[in-house]
């Protein structure tokens, strides 16, 4: 089961304000290029990873070398009033390449086909600390606004510094202080230019009776990830947030070297 949407299901949406029509044209046309498979330049990390998980790994003379078998868990579902309404909040456990445990903030009726979602990578340095070098905060906040208004699920995955970890992630950062963008940064400590994994998120779909999603996301790698994973993706939804002085280069670097679908306004 591997959907891909044509680009006529591509939905043009944002947050909070009113993109031109030259902006919205380039947009399809990233998308375009995204659903074409032209961004395969920067699937090859996460690929690997997630091909490693959940499956039988062959050597280079073919010869399986070891197998691991991925388990996702749910555990429990309680309410969850927040500052921006009132969400489900579901956790579940995850067994793989990392153990880790995911939640989803779930709003309104989150089942069936066409179910806005976003899938969500921890980032403790903007949503905790206030950090201003990223926009993970703020796309957090504008994706938990946008299923408020129509319904959805955010699937909240603990993959701080795109896979590699809140320390890794400081070092990282100092590299940057020093000159290197984020891509070269992660690449001087010997990382992927992504190390996340999406593997627990096609059970959490199916366990929540979703059949096919329209992902709240610029990222077409992101997009590729969970089809490769088997997630039916109709299409993505953009998320356009302001940028700062601070975080400026960082997306300027997301766009230009991992492709991501849009840049600042
Ligand atoms: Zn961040």
């Amino acid at each position: 089961m591997c959907g891909h949407g044509k680009l006529s299901d591509v939905q043009v949406h944002f947050f909070g304000g009113v993109l031109s029509g030259e902006h919205a044209a380039r947009l399809l046309q990233h998308s375009a290029n995204a659903t074409s498979g032209s961004s395969a330049g920067n699937t090859s990390a996460e690929e690997s990873s997630s091909a490693e998980e959940g499956a039988a790994v062959r050597g280079g003379s073919g010869r399986i070398t070891r197998k691991r078998k991925a388990q996702t868990s749910f555990v429990s579902e309680c309410a969850l009033p927040t500052s921006k309404g009132l969400f489900r909040l579901r956790a579940y456990r995850h067994q793989g390449r990392k153990r880790h445990e995911p939640v989803v903030m779930v709003a309104g009726e989150a089942k069936g086909e066409g179910v806005h979602v976003r899938v969500h990578d921890q980032c403790q340095t903007s949503e905790v600390l206030g950090s201003q070098r990223c926009d993970c905060r703020e796309q957090l906040d504008a994706s938990l606004k946008h299923i408020q208004a129509h319904g959805g699920a955010v699937i909240y995955l603990q993959q701080e510094g795109r896979g590699i970890g809140l320390a890794n992630k400081v070092a990282a950062y100092a590299l940057q202080d020093g000159g290197l963008d984020t891509v070269d940064a992660n690449r001087a400590l010997g990382f992927g230019d992504d190390e996340r994994s999406y593997e627990c998120v096609p059970f959490i779909l199916e366990d929540m009776g979703v059949s096919s999603v329209k992902l709240m996301t610029n990222n077409p790698f992101k997009v590729d990830s969970l089809r490769e994973l088997g997630v039916n993706v109709l299409g993505n939804i953009p998320i356009v947030i302001p940028t700062n002085e601070h975080n400026a280069k960082y997306i300027q670097s997301k766009v230009q070297r991992m492709g991501h679908l849009i840049d600042s306004l």
